[in-house]
């Protein structure tokens, strides 16, 4: 046994996950919420409760720096964190930077980084706390801790959808990953042929979705305003797939997605179809949209059904039906996750 190796490709980043935290208990009354969710929950008394939430960003793997300017960088490394936040249908405020850094680097270049995120707090109004910075031996890595609250009564887990609720995204699907498959394209072509400008006009809405993406708090807002409390929620960062089947997982139901209903972008589409792929599937398993995944009982079908924010996809079934994407044609497939996935 001593000389046992399971490579971490057998696990896949999810299954690690679980592998490494499947016996950890909580021991304290006041953590509510741990491990499972977009942001773990601690009871602070008087009815409120911290969420707290921490999201990894490194280079080469989650940024390229020849086409991700270092503000943009520093507004999403925010963004995507208050993003796990408001899946928890919490109200976010402070936010910790942690920082690991090559010599590659100039105090200039980390100076816009810094721009970018203080600009993300300032849209969001949230306050930079503390952090860390050390050195690193390859290229950047930026680690920000999100802390936000609510209130108990407000707040929306994983895995709070009941069977007849309806199911229900935010926003348009898709326009980060094609954004992502433009910038590739046109770094491809830049390596064979660094004389040949990137040609990227046209392209401003797909590029802001993936270099600028914005944390739905807004969402959260209407919601309120709306008198509508979701009943599950979670944010879109791997892909309208993966998070439909974690929601699904942790609620203990199943459910039925339409095809047609999918929101996308019509500038997502035609990149989509020039690059010759489908674009449903692009809003299936491409991910970063960082949209708001949710349910909500059938009595709010009017009220969401005819806000221009927000699409319902679909509704939750009993877990012994399973979780199925409805193709355009009427067929039922069995919804599986095919996005960006870790360690393969
Ligand atoms: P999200 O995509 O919403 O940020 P993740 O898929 O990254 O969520 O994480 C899922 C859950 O696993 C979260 O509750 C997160 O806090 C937890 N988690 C992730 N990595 C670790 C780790 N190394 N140790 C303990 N918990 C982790
Ligand atoms: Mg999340």
């Amino acid at each position: 046994m001593k000389d046992k190796r399971t490579e971490l490709s057998d696990l896949g980043e999810f299954g690690l996950i679980e592998h490494l935290t499947k016996d950890i208990e909580l021991t304290h009354p006041e953590s509510i919420c741990g491990i499972g969710d977009d942001a773990a929950v601690v009871e602070i008394g008087n009815g409120l409760c911290q969420v707290v939430s921490t999201d990894l960003l490194a280079e080469g793997v989650h940024f390229d720096l020849t086409y991700m300017p270092l503000k943009h960088l520093g507004f999403k490394a925010v963004a995507i964190n208050v993003s796990d936040i408001c899946a928890m249908n919490a109200q976010p405020k402070q936010i910790t930077v942690a920082l690991a850094v090559s010599n590659r680097f100039s105090v200039e270049a980390l100076e816009e980084l810094y721009e970018g995120i203080k600009a993300a707090c300032a849209t969001y109004k949230i306050d930079l706390i503390g952090g860390d910075t050390t050195s690193s031996q390859s290229g950047l890595t930026i680690c920000i801790t999100a802390l936000g609250i609510a209130s108990k009564k407000e707040l929306c887990f994983r895995s709070g959808a009941k069977e007849y609720d309806l199911l229900v995204v935010s926003g348009d699907l898709g326009g980060a990953y094609m954004g992502l498959q433009v910038l590739e394209r046109e770094k491809e072509v830049f390596k064979t042929n660094p004389n040949i400008q990137p040609d990227l006009d046209g392209h401003d809405y797909i590029l802001q979705r993936q270099l600028k993406p914005q944390a739905r708090l807004d969402v959260i807002d209407m919601l309120r305003q709306l008198d509508v409390k979701p009943t599950s929620m979670i944010d879109i960062s791997d892909g309208l797939a993966s998070e439909i089947l974690h929601l699904c997982k942790s609620s203990k139901v199943g459910c039925h997605v339409y095809d047609d209903k999918i929101p996308i972008d019509a500038k997502t589409s035609m990149v989509a179809l020039d690059f010759n792929l489908d674009p449903s599937m692009c809003a299936l398993n491409g991910g970063e949209d960082y949209e708001l995944l949710f349910t909500v009982e059938q009595k709010h079908a009017d009220i969401i059904g005819s806000n221009p924010n927000f699409t319902i996809i679909g509704h939750i079934t009993n877990a012994s039906e399973g979780v199925y994407f409805i193709d355009k044609t009427g067929a039922a497939h069995q919804l599986r996750a095919q996005g960006f996935k870790h360690f393969d």
